[in-house]
Formats: structure tokens, sequence, C-alpha cells
């Protein structure tokens, strides 16, 4: 089978793919996320995707939609608030992220689709399933659906020796805030002994 697979960062995929490849399922991958932000972040995910397609015996080929898409984003959620519901805000972006998938599977002759959100213990499990669901029946084309789940730590380890870049938070300016505004982590400290004055 010609599997299309959409990727949005090389630390989930690394213990998948082996499984995968050995089940002789033929897979080329497909990076489309304009759910990443700011766009050195953008950058950063893209970069480590391509380290780890070119690494010497990494097996499959990527289609890469480059256009740092924050506009598109923001008006795929814009209406249901952003921050304010992320259950929604999480569905729309899953959506629009396995359409685009199903639709570029549809059109370039793979006999099925499917997303490595679906390896990683920090998504929702179940409302990607069910984009991916909506997806195939808007399109046409059959979601394969598959839990790797148990191969997140595995995964990561792996991409940890292998140099690629660990992001820290989902994605989105919502996510990275969810993130970070519980914390008091700074990048620029100043100069503590002025900042004690003030
Ligand atoms: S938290 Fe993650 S899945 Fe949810 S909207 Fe943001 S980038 Fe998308």
């Amino acid at each position: 089978m010609k599997l299309l697979l959409h990727i949005c960062c090389s630390p989930c995929i690394c213990a998948p793919m082996e499984e995968l490849m050995a089940q002789g399922l033929e897979i080329e991958g497909y990076f489309y996320n304009p759910n990443i932000h700011p766009l050195l972040e953008f950058r950063r995910r893209l970069k480590s995707v391509k380290v780890y397609e070119s690494t010497k015996g990494s097996p499959f080929p990527v289609h890469y939609c480059e256009d740092y898409g924050l506009e598109e984003f923001l008006s795929t959620v814009a209406h249901e608030g952003g921050k304010g519901h992320p259950h929604k805000r999480c569905e729309d972006c899953y959506h629009m992220r396995l359409l685009s998938t199903a639709r570029y599977a549809k059109e370039h002759g793979f006999d099925a689709f499917s997303t490595a959100l679906l390896f990683s213990t920090h998504q929702k499990h179940e409302l990607v399933k069910e984009a991916g669901q909506e997806a195939s029946s808007l399109v046409g084309i059959p979601f394969y659906y598959m839990d790797y789940r148990h191969l997140y730590e595995k995964s990561h380890a792996m991409a940890k020796k292998r140099c690629l870049y660990l992001q820290s938070y989902c994605g989105c300016i919502f996510s990275e805030y969810e993130r970070y505004a519980p914390t008091a982590m700074h990048l620029y400290k100043g100069d503590e002994k002025e900042t004690e004055r003030i």
C-alpha cells in the first residue's frame, strides 16, 4: 500500500517509521503545518524533518509545504476565540491539516493517508482520529488509523541521539502561551541587580 503520512515534527516518527517500513508499507511524508509559530520555530521543525529525511538509511521522501501559514491558521481558528477554546481550536487545526493531506494523497495517487499526530502522547488522540475519518469521507480516500503512542518515549530518545530538534510546545502561539504562562521562564534575564532595585 502506498501511504501518505502527514508529519509535523521529526521526533515522533523515528521509532514508528522503523515498524511501518518493516511492514512493507510504501510511505511518503507530507509536511503541512500552518499551526507552527513563530516563524523561526516553524523553520526549526521544518529543517529537523529535512535532516531526518536526509539521514543515511532514512528511507522515504517528504513533500514540503514551506509557506509560513500564520494567517491561514488564525483565520481557521479565530472564530472560536483561539486561546479560550482549546478543544475546538485543536479540532479545527487537525481538520485543516488532515484535509490538506487527504487532498494531496488523492491527487497524487496514494492508496491512503495518515498522520504522525497519532504517535504523540501530547495530542488529543480521539480528535485526531475523528478529523482523519472526516477528511477521508470528504475527499474519498481511506484514512489509515494506527496508534504508536507506546513508542513515544523510545522515539524521542532516538531523536535526541540523532541531534534532531525537540520542541517544547505543541505549535501554535496559543499552545506556547499555555506552556510558558504558568512558569517564570524568561529568555532575557537582564541585569539582575537592576531588576532587584525596580
Ligand atoms: S495546541 Fe497544537 S493541535 Fe491545538 S491548535 Fe495549537 S498547534 Fe494545533
